[in-house]
């Protein structure tokens, strides 16, 4: 069968690729000469996914899915969510995302968070969500180089390391993406043969 994934990001299609079942032919953007950007203009990670996923379901006619991440943190009423890759503004810089969330968060002594993804499928017309959550804490200053996005502030629950201190190979093991992925594969294997 073959499968669109919906995302522009090779590493997040290489990933993908190597766990879904051999029965599946995994598609990309890419390999549909697809560049547009697809605006995410829903309010809810949910939202952005099944909006991505229909978008190019639509166009191409091809069972398809998206994913949506983001991180909710408590004391914020669960910002920066959908808007985590723009909370400090269009230009998408992790660094002033992190001193934004850092400067929100000064004097709030709960700092529990948690990284969020939804993916989103549309298999023969119908619609499927499987979400993944990570929580943990933000610490008050970034540790790390490794990842991106908020990885240098998130500490998850029952490590001493923030995500940007633990390898690409160990995140991808325990993160919210990881989460939502093997419950799209499980889902798949069973369904999609
Ligand atoms: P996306 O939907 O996977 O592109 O994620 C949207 C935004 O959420 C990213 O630009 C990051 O700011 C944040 N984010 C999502 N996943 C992670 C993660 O694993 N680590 C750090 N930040 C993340």
């Amino acid at each position: 069968m073959k499968l669109i994934f919906a995302t522009q990001n090779q590493h997040k299609l290489q990933e993908i690729k190597l766990l879904l079942p051999k029965s599946i032919e995994l598609i990309s953007l890419a390999d549909l000469n697809f560049t547009d950007d697809i605006a995410e203009t829903a309010d809810t990670l949910k939202g952005n996914a099944l909006l991505k996923a229909k978008y190019i379901y639509e166009r191409f006619a091809i069972n398809c899915f998206a994913d949506d991440s983001g991180l909710e943190v408590e004391a914020l009423n669960g910002a920066p969510g959908v808007y985590s890759a723009r909370y400090a503004g269009l230009q998408k810089s992790d660094v002033d995302n992190n001193q934004k969330l850092l400067a929100e968060l000064k004097d709030k002594p709960n700092r529990n968070a948690c990284f969020k993804t939804v993916i989103a499928l549309i298999l023969n017309g119908k619609e499927y969500t499987f979400d993944g959550i990570i929580k943990g804490t933000i610490l008050s200053e970034m540790q790390g180089t490794q990842g991106f996005g908020y990885d240098p502030l998130f500490k998850p629950n029952g490590y001493n390391k923030t995500f940007a201190q633990i390898s690409a190979d160990e995140k991808s093991k325990i993160s919210h993406r990881a989460l939502a992925v093997n419950k799209l594969v499980d889902f798949l294997s069973e369904n999609a043969k």
